[in-house]
């Protein structure tokens, strides 16, 4: 028996009130998805991660994966569910259609992308990273090697991986130093990049690397990096996988999650180079693999929500059975649940789990809104919302992973710090989440920097105005919302001041932005979570009126009156800590820590 039950109802729920999925289902490219789509699509998804993927999260995570002549060994069990994985063609679900994709929105996608990393998230990552080298290739490759190489890594037949991180070049990949001479119609690559995640393995019959690399007479920084598709086979005349491409995985690091994915260290071209291809223009490979990155940071984000939901979820049952104390009013001892501690903790867990997802799937409707819209005007409007919106998804989403899965262990106490329970392996998986596709740090830095600074605030300021769209009907709720309004006003009005102080403070002070951005980042992600929560507890008092469903829809109701007053509180100890500025933190001399 699977301990994984893909919250369908929830996510449903989410998808069409807080990802506002009539406006996705009204593209001209989606117009054969409708509710039943996205129903029984969701529904054969939640039964591949339960019963398929969830199996396998122990087994990997107990045998872990090592490298054997040169080649990267993973658990049998692994590659089972890979090959069934392909075989019912989840690969390609949101893919392009003239590659054989089926062209599915992201924002279905990606719930299907929450299911897959709650299952077994160090598995999740393979095809993950196969869509964001689809993606990018779709994108930036020329006609000729998106023939190569797109169908057959839709289909899962192939793989595709991100090589980016070298030892000297981790945040800032302006000091990498892979080379790519050109030779003839190609370019040979030479170099080491680390912490490659599925970097090599056997599951796939070739694996394609999206390599950063420089051109010999390329200037120095980020403006002298290319980018390359490098296989792992050489290609015969007919593309079918021939002899080795001198790309070997030389080892894969041990660590603290995600066991069964082999982080790698890869050397190209060892022996004479790698040959590759380039994606995109000389010098602009950097540019062409942020869509890459961009497709992974809404990627990880949707980790962390799936982690959060599967240790709530153990959590939960372990509540509902672990029997100790007495409580007030009842005879003999209770199971933990009945004490207000323990709810606290579960309320904590599925609220802030309940925030990420829609964060998340909010962000890829905006994609699928940018992507799709007919109306341009339109589209450039979705697509600064998603830009704005895609660091808060990385980090705050996995931020509150952390919060999640370490309470996940503190509900199970004693049982929670063993490993046997299983709750310790969400919370050792999760922590890498704040540190790949870029750090917390280096996301809440791109939000304020680029997102916020760039346009003197506008795009948050147009946020906040529709956010702020639901203080009327929320006042129109009465009583029963009076605290989500109060809540959220007060909220709202943290972040337009923090904005502010950030816009007209970060030419006086060239370190504030460095200083602030965390806790900017975690005020706007709070603020966001608290309107998706007013949302749906409008749409669920208006569903229970009708006679809807009772449970849950008042789960929604009292769900976003806890989020209201035991997290959206959070926000002004946020927005002081964004004003305190730069000052205490670099009063210390480096020598005086
Ligand atoms: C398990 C795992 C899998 C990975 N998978 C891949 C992969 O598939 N492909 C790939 O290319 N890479 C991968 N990485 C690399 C990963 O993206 C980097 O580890 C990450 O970007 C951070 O770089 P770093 O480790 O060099 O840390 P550093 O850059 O050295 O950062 C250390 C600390 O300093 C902070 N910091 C650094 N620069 C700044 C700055 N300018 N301002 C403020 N703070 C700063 C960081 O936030 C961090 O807290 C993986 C790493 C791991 C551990």
């Amino acid at each position: 028996m699977s301990d994984y039950h893909a919250p369908v109802r929830q996510m449903t729920f989410t998808i069409e009130h807080l990802a506002e999925f009539a406006e996705v289902a009204a593209l001209p490219d989606f117009s054969s998805v409708d509710a039943e789509t996205v129903q029984s699509v969701l529904d054969e998804a939640a039964k591949f991660a339960g019963n398929v993927l969830a199996p396998t999260n122990w087994i990997g995570d107990q045998q872990g994966v090592r490298v054997v002549d040169r080649a990267v060994q993973v658990p049998q069990e692994i590659a089972d569910a890979y090959a069934q994985f392909c075989e019912a063609g989840w690969p390609g679900i949101a893919s392009n259609p003239d590659f054989g994709g089926q062209g599915l929105p992201k924002t279905v996608a990606l719930a299907c992308d929450e299911m897959w990393a709650a299952a077994n998230v160090a598995f999740a990552l393979c095809p993950e990273l196969s869509q964001g080298t689809i993606l990018a290739m779709d994108r930036h490759a020329t006609d000729e090697l998106k023939q190569v190489y797109l169908e057959k890594l839709i289909s899962g037949q192939w793989a595709g991986t991100m090589c980016l991180t070298e030892p000297q070049a981790g945040s800032d990949l302006s000091t990498l130093t892979t080379k790519a001479e050109p030779h003839g119609d190609r370019y040979l690559i030479t170099g080491r990049k680390i912490y490659i995640t599925w970097g090599d393995h056997p599951m796939a019959e070739n694996i394609i690397h999206l390599v950063l690399a420089r051109l010999p007479d390329a200037p120095p920084g980020t403006k002298g990096i290319s980018l390359f598709v490098v296989p792992k086979y050489k290609l015969n005349a007919d593309g079918s996988p021939g002899a080795p491409n001198d790309v070997f995985p030389v080892s894969v690091e041990h660590k603290l999650g995600i066991h069964a994915s082999p982080t790698c260290v890869l050397a190209f071209g060892d022996e004479g180079g790698s040959e590759g291809w380039m994606v995109g223009k000389p010098n602009e490979g950097l540019g062409a693999m942020f869509t890459m990155m961009n497709y992974m940071r809404l990627g990880v984000g949707a980790q962390g929500v799936g982690l959060a939901e599967r240790s709530y979820q153990k959590s939960v049952a372990y509540a509902r059975e672990r029997v100790q104390g007495r409580a007030p009013g009842e005879k003999g001892l209770v199971t933990i649940i009945r004490h207000p501690d323990v709810r606290r903790m579960l309320l904590l867990m599925r609220t802030l789990t309940q925030a990420s997802r829609a964060i998340c799937y909010y962000t890829a409707s905006c994609l699928d809104r940018a992507a799709h819209g007919t109306d341009a005007e339109a589209a450039e409007v979705w697509q600064s919302r998603a830009e704005l919106l895609t660091p808060i998804a990385k980090a705050w989403c996995t931020e509150v992973a952390q919060e999640t899965t370490e309470l996940g262990i503190q509900v199970h106490g004693g049982m929670g710090y063993v490993e046997e329970t299983g709750a310790a392996q969400f919370y050792r998986d999760a922590r890498i989440a704040s540190i790949y596709e870029g750090t917390n740090g280096i996301q809440a830095i791109d939000l304020v920097g680029r997102k916020l600074l760039r346009d003197g605030g506008a795009t948050v300021s147009a946020f906040v105005s529709d956010m702020r769209a639901v203080d009327a009907p929320l006042a129109n709720a009465g009583e029963e919302l009076a605290v989500v309004r109060s809540a959220l006003s007060r909220a709202l009005d943290d972040l337009v001041q923090s904005s502010t102080h950030l816009v007209s403070g970060c030419k006086r002070d060239p370190e504030l932005v460095s200083a602030a951005a965390f806790d900017y980042m975690m005020l706007i992600g709070t603020v966001i979570g608290g309107w998706q929560f007013a949302r749906g507890a409008l749409v669920a008092l208006e569903q229970l009126a009708a006679g809807g469903d009772k449970a849950f829809l008042e789960s929604q109701v009292v769900m976003a009156r806890f989020y209201a007053e035991h997290v959206l509180p959070r926000c002004s100890a946020h927005a002081a800590a964004v004003r305190a500025g730069s000052a205490s933190t670099m009063a210390l001399a480096a020598e005086n820590f």
